[in-house]
């Protein structure tokens, strides 16, 4: 069987193995290690941070070793997970389609979406336990006219609301990509922990293999396939070590909460995000924020006397990532329409019982990177760009057009999915019947018997 290596375990690597393996024999290489939830209480770190130990956002990888934080520029740091099942391990769950730029290119992902909600339980059904907080939170968006409604989630069925969706779920109930690894593990797919790809080997114009460093040593791992899927701060960084240029399009969607002093308000118990406004450029949400709450000196009370706003920016995509390091900043732009969100955020705090001197604001956090290598009309069919070998295909948020200014995951696992289909009519001959379909590679085909 030919073989097909996927690097990255997240939203699109683990979407990618589990539909390739048995059309391939699939190994994935995982550069972080097995995912483990943050077991302390926050009481604990509160100690931690008393004694002016918590200074630096970079120390979070100590308790929880998957956020991997990267400082970029104005202040704004950058969150990524770094280990089996990726960032969807320390995701919130929300689980919204946002295909429309897509469709803008002419890709149609309807029976991707259709699959992929056969596979993973999406639910709006935590609304019947949500927390006093949150139904007065709700209640004010409401007055103001904000539309909010009740956040589509991944598998909370039986969720205990104990709000640490983003330390990793301690009682497995949110759906994680890891998921589907295991799907493909049971079909035989090899995943490789530890192995972080440094660069794709071409030779001739064709992707031979990848070369990565496992543990202390080296080594190539030869393929028929290479897909990337190190998502939109890991994959660029790859191309570019391969002599592969990437667009310096690089969005992150910042994130800002706007917080305020609310004795014994507990919003840090209750589920992240449980509804959404959707403004023009932002969204908003509750959100208690934990890496402010830990890093940020601005953020001294207790976890319980605290009540926040999200903001979400879809930010202009002006930025990039290479071997170099990040180059990303808020535009003039960016920072209108987040100074447009902490208006309202306070206005929605002060009909809360805040007063204006108990408001704070948090660290700005861009936690969905993508963009660099984004999918073009003419690519509409063929998911695959000019630019890359043959049989090198890139699976994760850097195929995204523009920042979506909320949640990418079910997005990406769609990609992804039409990816696997591309990827599969390489080694099985579709039928005549089929050749015409949308689905159908317009270059080809080395990889075809
Ligand atoms: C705190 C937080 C909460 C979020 N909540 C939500 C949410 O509720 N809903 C939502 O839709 N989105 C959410 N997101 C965003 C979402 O998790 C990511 O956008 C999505 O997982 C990206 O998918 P991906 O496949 O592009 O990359 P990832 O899921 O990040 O996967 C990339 C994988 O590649 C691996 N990797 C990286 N470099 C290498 C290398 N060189 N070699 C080998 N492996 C490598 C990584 O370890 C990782 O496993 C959240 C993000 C954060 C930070
Ligand atoms: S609120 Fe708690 S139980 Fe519910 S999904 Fe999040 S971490 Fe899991």
């Amino acid at each position: 069987m030919k073989k097909a290596i996927v690097v990255g375990s997240g939203a699109g690597g683990a979407t990618v193995a589990k539909e390739l393996q048995s059309h391939y024999e699939v190994t994935v290489l995982e550069a972080g290690k097995e995912f483990k939830p943050f077991a302390m209480e926050l009481e604990g770190l509160e100690k931690l941070r008393q004694f002016g130990l918590l200074f630096d956002e970079r120390e979070i990888q100590f308790v929880i070793p998957t956020f991997k934080i990267r400082r970029a520029a104005d202040e704004m740091i950058l969150v990524n997970g770094i280990g089996l099942g990726g960032t969807t391990t320390i995701c919130t769950g929300n689980a919204l389609r946002l295909d429309r730029d897509l469709k803008a290119l002419g890709i149609d992902l309807d029976a991707e979406f259709e699959e992929l909600y056969r596979e993973v339980p999406v639910t709006t059904a935590h609304q019947k336990k949500w927390h006093k907080v949150t139904r007065r939170l709700f209640a004010i968006f409401q007055e103001l006219g904000l539309e909010p409604q009740p956040m589509p989630k991944m598998a909370y069925g039986r969720c205990l609301h104990c709000g640490r969706c983003q330390l990793g779920c301690p009682h497995g109930v949110k759906w994680d990509s890891r998921q589907f690894l295991k799907v493909a593990q049971e079909k035989g797919a090899k995943v490789i922990t530890n192995c972080h790809v440094e660069s794709v080997v071409i030779e001739g114009g064709q992707a031979t293999g990848v070369r990565a460093k496992n543990g202390w040593t080296r080594h190539f791992f030869p393929a028929d396939l290479v897909v990337l899927a190190a998502g939109g701060l890991g994959t660029p960084v790859i191309l570019d070590n391969s002599g592969i240029p990437c667009e310096p399009r690089l969005f992150v969607d910042p994130v800002l909460c706007v917080a305020a002093r609310s004795p014994k308000s507990m919003q840090y118990k209750d589920i992240t995000m449980p509804f959404v406004s959707t403004q023009k450029h932002i969204i908003l949400s509750p959100y208690f924020d934990h890496l402010s709450f830990f890093f940020n000196r601005d953020w001294r009370l207790h976890a319980g006397d605290i009540v926040s706003i999200m903001i979400k920016l879809a930010d202009d995509g002006l930025g990039s990532i290479s071997r170099q390091g990040v180059d990303k900043a808020l535009t003039d732009q960016d920072r209108r329409r987040l100074d447009e969100g902490v208006v309202i955020c306070k206005e929605i705090l002060r009909r809360f019982g805040a007063g204006d001197e108990d408001m704070f604001l948090g660290t700005v956090i861009g936690g969905h990177p993508g963009g660099m290598l984004p999918l073009t009309e003419k690519e509409a069919t063929s998911f695959h760009s000019d630019q890359l070998p043959e049989n090198l295909y890139v699976a994760d948020a850097s195929l995204l057009p523009k920042s979506l200014g909320g949640p990418p995951i079910l997005t990406i696992i769609a990609m992804a999915k039409r990816i696997s289909k591309i990827c599969q009519s390489f080694v099985v001959r579709p039928a005549p019947s089929e050749e015409s379909s949308g689905h159908r590679p317009e270059k080809v085909i080395m990889l075809e018997i």
